[in-house]
């Protein structure tokens, strides 16, 4: 049984949130979104020529994204250096950002997206989606719709959305579900499950996670209102 939160949030609640663009100057476009314990900073180039050529398509763009854990990111200084985790999440980033920016607006070039993770407390695969949604949205890039991703989790026989380390943990470990949405569409462009659930607390998990989500989205709405406000005083 798990009746209450080990930090007492409801059962539906999300950790504190911190969203805003523009963070890297160097960059076409970026983002910074915090969730409790767990920051990723998104920044996109492009689009510009492929590299290396023979990925180019000539129909669409293609886009490439970069996942990495800052070494200080986590108690146990992360392993500098890319190992099979992030080349999951690299892919499954750029799988998802793929359904949300209008690539055959781009024919024969590349979208390079780069995801850091200064602070890591579970969840970092959605915190990345979301920055870099954001962050393709502050290039200007078009877009299908935003990317608005959140962990939901099972602990005992409750669903709980945005699971900390600790509750990822909790004896013996939670089952962790990452579902990302591209919210207006109500199109699901993540689904991940490690694991196992019935059918039915999966529906229930993917309804938390269209719920929460909407809440995530709003905020990303309100971020890019603020940048476009504040560009527009200049
Ligand atoms: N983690 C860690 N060291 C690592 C990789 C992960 O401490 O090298 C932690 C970190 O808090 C991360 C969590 O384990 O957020 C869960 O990782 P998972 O692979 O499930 O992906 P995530 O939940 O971050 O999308």
């Amino acid at each position: 049984m798990y009746e209450e939160r080990l930090d007492k949030r409801q059962f539906d609640e999300l950790r504190p949130i911190e969203l805003e663009t523009g963070v890297v100057p160097n960059a076409n476009g970026s983002a910074r979104f915090k969730i409790g314990g767990t920051e990723a900073i998104a920044a996109v180039y492009g689009p510009a020529e492929v590299k290396p050529k023979h990925l180019e398509k000539s129909d669409q763009g293609i886009i490439i994204c970069k996942y990495d854990m800052m070494p200080f990111s986590v108690p146990d200084r992360a392993k500098p250096g890319i190992d099979r985790r992030d080349m999951e999440i690299s892919l499954v980033i750029s799988n998802a950002l793929s359904r949300a920016i209008m690539l055959e607006e781009f024919p024969s070039s590349m979208i390079s997206v780069y995801v850091y993770i200064t602070q890591a407390d579970a969840g970092t695969r959605c915190a990345s989606l979301t920055a870099a949604s954001m962050a393709c949205a502050d290039a200007g890039l078009p877009m299908r719709d935003l990317i608005a991703a959140v962990a939901v989790g099972k602990i005992g026989d409750s669903i709980v959305a945005d699971l900390s380390k600790a509750e990822e943990d909790y004896e013996g470990g939670a089952t962790d579900i990452p579902i990302a949405f591209l919210p207006s569409k109500d199109e699901i462009v993540l689904l991940q499950l490690d694991g196992e659930v019935s059918k039915d607390e999966l529906k229930k998990a993917i309804e938390l996670g269209r719920k929460e989500a909407n809440k995530i989205y709003e905020l990303e709405k309100a971020a890019l209102k603020r940048r476009f406000t504040y560009e527009s005083k200049d």
